[in-house]
């Protein structure tokens, strides 16, 4: 297929493809979204959104961007009103704040829900794991597992922090890091006395805390299915630690044993919190997972990656949801410059990927940032106290 009827294949139906399909709509550019989920995943959490807030607007329906509080955790919350355009960092042993980062706008928003809602009226094919990719001097061709296949002028990779365009383009430099710590992230609920009380005490974005003994927990809320039964609110806890032993290395075990084991000399919320979890809550295995950019051959211009794909970063400064975002607003910019004939595809999947490499430098901020919440003594010389929540590079 040539560039002059270009179509756009993307892989991977999370924020970044998303977002892109939609960017690409609204200008209408020719694409396809393919996925390899038959359905939503069973994990879920929240992104808090702050500088890429504005890039939303540009490249979302109208329709969708006034919606958007519909995506949040609490879709009665309005942060501004309350007075919340923040996050919040505690000291873990005795509660008391050590900043709160503001920014105008911060909104947060529920993985799941966002998945849901951004989904509405995009062409996208579910089902489609993706399998090889071929180029031509005049087009691309994704393979996938089912035998199909989607011919294209370009592929963006938004397949996620395992992504297999990322394993295409780079073989074993493709591969994660993962980093040395145990991690649990589940969701529970709360007797109804208990859920106000948190909902009251915590802050609606982020409300998180380092802890003298090298320890990071967040308290979040997931959803208020039912906004007048506390008793049905979902929250989720983010906790990590530095692996000591054969137990944390694995992951395995009775976790929640393993973490209310390490909670002595928290301070509240936490240490209610913990302690109030159900004894039967599930808490699946997990591990933090980052990968540094590395420069990619894009195949005369056929093959390129977006979001967590591109960079992937653990949590701590929560900043990859957002670049997730930028990176769809910076490949659409390309793909219009392209159509109008500004530019042709190699010279602007050059340039694009030039600035998600750049990019990419929040992977290495954000680990400092997940190493300092393990180093207390240290903490106030993190990223996030000395650069709150904007993008790097501001
Ligand atoms: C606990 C947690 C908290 C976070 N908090 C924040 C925060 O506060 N702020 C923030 O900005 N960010 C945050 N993030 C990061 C943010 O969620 C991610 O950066 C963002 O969701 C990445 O979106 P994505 O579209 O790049 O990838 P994904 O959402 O992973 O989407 C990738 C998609 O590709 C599909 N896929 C994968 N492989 C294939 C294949 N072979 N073929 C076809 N399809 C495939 C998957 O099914 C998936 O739908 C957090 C992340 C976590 C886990």
């Amino acid at each position: 297929m040539s560039d002059k009827g270009l179509h756009v294949i993307i892989v991977g139906a999370g924020l970044a493809g998303l977002a892109t399909a939609h960017g690409l709509k609204t200008n209408n550019i020719s694409h396809v979204i393919v996925d390899r989920e038959s359905g939503p995943r069973d994990r879920n959490w929240g992104v808090t959104i702050s500088w890429a807030h504005p890039l939303m607007k540009k490249l979302l329906p109208d329709d969708l961007y006034a919606n958007l509080q519909s995506c949040q955790p609490d879709i009665s919350m309005d942060t501004k009103a309350a007075g919340k355009e923040c996050i919040l960092i505690r000291d873990g042993a005795s509660g008391e704040t050590k900043i709160e980062a503001h920014f105008p706008g911060v909104r947060r928003m529920q993985i799941q829900k966002t998945k849901k809602a951004w989904a509405v009226g995009l062409n996208i094919k579910y089902g489609k794991k993706l399998s090889n990719i071929t180029t031509t001097d005049d087009g691309v061709t994704a393979h996938f597992e089912d035998g199909t296949e989607e011919s294209g002028s370009v592929i963006i990779g938004a397949d996620g922090g395992t992504s297999s365009v990322r394993k295409w383009l780079l073989g074993d430099l493709a591969t994660s890091e993962v980093l040395p710590y145990a991690f649990m992230n589940f969701p529970f609920t709360l007797k109804t006395e208990q859920a106000l009380w948190l909902d009251k005490i915590m802050n609606p974005n982020v409300d998180v805390a380092t802890h003298p003994k090298s320890m990071y927990l967040g308290l979040f809320l997931l959803d208020k299915p039912d906004l007048s039964r506390p008793e049905t609110w979902i929250f989720y806890i983010l906790v990590t630690w530095p692996i000591k032993t054969e137990e944390d290395k694995e992951n395995s075990g009775d976790r929640l044993k393993r973490l209310r084991d390490h909670m002595d000399g928290w301070a509240d919320p936490y240490k209610s919190v913990v302690e109030w979890v159900p004894h039967d809550v599930e808490i699946k295995p997990d591990w933090l997972r980052i990968w540094h950019p590395k420069p990619w051959d894009n195949h005369g211009g056929r093959v390129t990656l977006a979001g967590d794909a591109a960079h992937s970063m653990t949590f701590h400064r929560g900043q990859g949801g957002n670049l997730a975002i930028k990176d769809a607003d910076e490949f659409v910019t390309a793909m219009i410059d392209v159509r109008d004939g500004k530019t042709t595809l190699k010279e602007a999947m050059d340039k694009y990927d030039v600035g998600v490499v750049e990019r990419g430098q929040e992977v290495e901020i954000s680990k400092k940032q997940a190493l300092a919440f393990h180093d207390y003594a240290n903490f106030d010389n993190s990223p996030v106290m000395k650069m709150g929540i904007k993008a790097a590079g501001t």
